[in-house]
């Protein structure tokens, strides 16, 4: 089976880089693609554990595809709820620290 942690960094660094960069105004197209890629992770995920968390997650919290601010929040949420689950530090959601993390770097 896949290491759970290789895998989660891996899949959090593409979730979370495709969110910094989806449009602030994306089509309703990119919008629907957005919106499949997210709701096939509960049915997909290979860790099947992992993927029914995030199910049981995301029936109380439908994702927020209307634009990358939203999105990042959304994102940034779920993943603390999984930190928070495992006893790891939250992040702070602010788009700030999500664009120097996932997008920007730092500015100096
Ligand atoms: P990760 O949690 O992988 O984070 C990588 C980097 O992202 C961090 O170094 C930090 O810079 C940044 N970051 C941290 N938090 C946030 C945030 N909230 N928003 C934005 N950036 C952030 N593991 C389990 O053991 N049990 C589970 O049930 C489980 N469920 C998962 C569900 C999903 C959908 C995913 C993608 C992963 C899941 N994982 C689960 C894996 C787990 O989340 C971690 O990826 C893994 O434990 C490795 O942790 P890490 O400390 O290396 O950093």
């Amino acid at each position: 089976p896949p290491d759970v942690e290789i895998l989660g960094r891996a899949t959090w660094t593409f979730l979370h880089t495709t969110a910094a960069y989806y449009p602030e105004k994306p089509t309703p197209n990119q919008r629907a693609n957005m919106l499949s890629l997210i709701r096939s992770l509960p049915i997909l995920y290979p860790c099947s554990h992992c993927a029914s968390h995030l199910e049981d997650n995301m029936k109380a919290n439908p994702p927020d595809v209307s634009g990358r601010f939203g999105l990042s929040r959304w994102l940034c949420e779920r993943h603390n709820d999984v930190n928070e689950r495992l006893g790891k530090k939250k992040f702070d959601c602010g788009i700030k620290s999500l664009d120097e993390r996932w997008k920007d770097g730092p500015s100096d």
